[in-house]
Formats: structure tokens, sequence, C-alpha cells
């Protein structure tokens, strides 16, 4: 087990800047390799991360109460969360959800999405941000399953990572999911839980993600990536984390929990 870092001081102007200097295309925080200032300007850390029992014990807590954690992209095989992923940037599952399910109803498959064509693939997606873009990376990932995986998603991070539109934190998420690869990649929910606890403290998503994956106990890597990220999403909120309902309250060192 790898050691945890030592974090900086509560409030420390360098720790505020790594929760606000945002520079990636993610404005939303998602899957960026830096978190965008508005959803994480509630960050502050406890002076040091959880040991390795309470470590434990926190995600012990969190099988116990949802054994089998699911995502909230609608996807029917590797390739329709594939995709999914890939329009989620700057969007929000609901809103890729939306656009999905008549474009999946048509096109589940590389092949079927290649004879759709950008054209139609982009007037499925045009609600979502940055559909232009998006769509001509669809066509791309489309055609490289089918001419160099034989229209399969491979279970391999440097095959998916050379993929239009993909990066490392994609890639991690579709192993994840669809292959079940315990990998742990963090967004705006899990970077700002995992900084608050904190589990592991990082001025990065890579350094979390990294560090996450280093330190969560084997038995649970493979769930914990849903587990933070429906955590902070619907408990440990960005503006009002509800602390009195949380199932962690009495092991998390948030200075600033807050009351009933
Ligand atoms: S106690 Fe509050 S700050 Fe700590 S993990 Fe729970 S919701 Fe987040």
């Amino acid at each position: 087990m790898a050691a945890r870092k030592t974090p900086p001081s509560v409030k420390s102007p360098s720790r505020r800047r790594a929760a606000g200097d945002s520079k990636t295309g993610a404005a939303s925080g998602r899957l960026g390799g830096r978190i965008a200032p508005a959803t994480n300007a509630h960050i502050e850390t406890a002076p040091e991360a959880v040991d390795s029992a309470t470590l434990t014990e926190i995600f012990r807590r969190f099988h116990t109460a949802e054994p089998e954690p699911k995502g909230e992209l609608h996807a029917v095989n590797p390739f329709t969360l594939l995709v999914a992923v890939v329009l989620s940037a700057q969007a929000t599952d609901r809103g890729v959800n939306l656009a999905t399910g008549p474009l999946f109803a048509v096109a589940d498959t590389p092949d079927k999405m290649l004879a759709l064509g950008e054209e139609t693939v982009r007037s499925y997606i045009r609600t979502i941000g940055l559909f232009n873009t998006k769509a001509k990376n669809v066509i791309a990932l489309s055609r490289i399953l089918v001419e160099r995986h034989g229209g399969e998603v491979p279970a391999s991070l440097e095959a998916l990572q050379v993929l239009p539109g993909v990066g490392a934190k994609t890639a991690s998420v579709v192993l994840n999911i669809a292959f079940q690869v315990p990998r742990i990649a963090v967004d705006t929910h899990i970077f700002r839980v995992s900084n608050r606890i904190p589990l592991f403290v990082g001025s990065t998503t890579d350094k979390v993600q990294a560090g996450l994956e280093a330190i969560v106990p084997e038995p649970y890597r493979l769930h914990a990536h849903h587990w933070l990220i429906l955590h902070g999403r619907y408990t440990c909120k960005a503006r009002k984390p509800e602390c009195p309902r949380c199932l962690i309250a009495d092991l998390c060192r948030y200075p600033s929990k807050t009351a009933a």
C-alpha cells in the first residue's frame, strides 16, 4: 500500500489554486485534468488524510449501503458506453441520456454508427454541448473500431486512448464499467470528496486518481469510482454537503461540515 501524501494546511493558497485553476475545456470539471472553479469553490481539506483502517471502514460502509453501484449514463454494450462517455464531456448524464436513447435505438454498433453518417449523428446529439466535434469523433472512432478492432471496443488503455475524443479518463471509465478493470477515473465530484474527507489529497485529478488507485483496498477498488461519484453528486455536494445524513460523517475530517 502506497503512503499517502501529507496535505498542505487548511485553506492554504496552494490548495485553493489546485481547486480553481482549471484551464482545460472541462467547464464543469468532468473528467478533465484539473477542476473548474465554479463547482469546487468550497473544497477545503482537513490536516491529514484518514488512516488505512478508516479508509477501509469508509468503503465497507459504501459497500453495505450499495453493493453494486451503477453509473447513470445509459448504455447497452461497451460501444454505446464508449460513445456515451465521449458525449458526456461538458454535459450532464441526463442530457446525454436524452440524446442517446433515440441514437442507440438505431445505432448500437460501430458499423451502424458509420452507416448513419456524421450529419445524422449530429442531428441526434445537437442538444449536447460541442455536438459538432463530438459527432465527428463518434464517426471517426467508429471507423477505427471497424477497421482495426473488428468492430469491438478494445479492453486496453493504450488502444482506447488513441481513439478520437477519448482521453485517459474516458478510457478509465470504459475499462472500469465495461471490462471490470479497477480504475478510479476522477471527475469533479471524486476530486472534491477525496480532498474533503480526505481520502487522498492531490492538486489535480490525475494525481488523485493515481493516489486512490494506490490506496483503496483491493476488494473495493472496482466500485470505488461509482461510490465516490454518487456520494459527491448526491450527499457531499459542492456548495452544501449534506453532512447530517452522511453515512461516513463520523469518519470524515472535513472542517466545515454542515449542521442539521
Ligand atoms: S461528512 Fe459532509 S463533508 Fe464529510 S463526506 Fe460526508 S457529506 Fe462530505
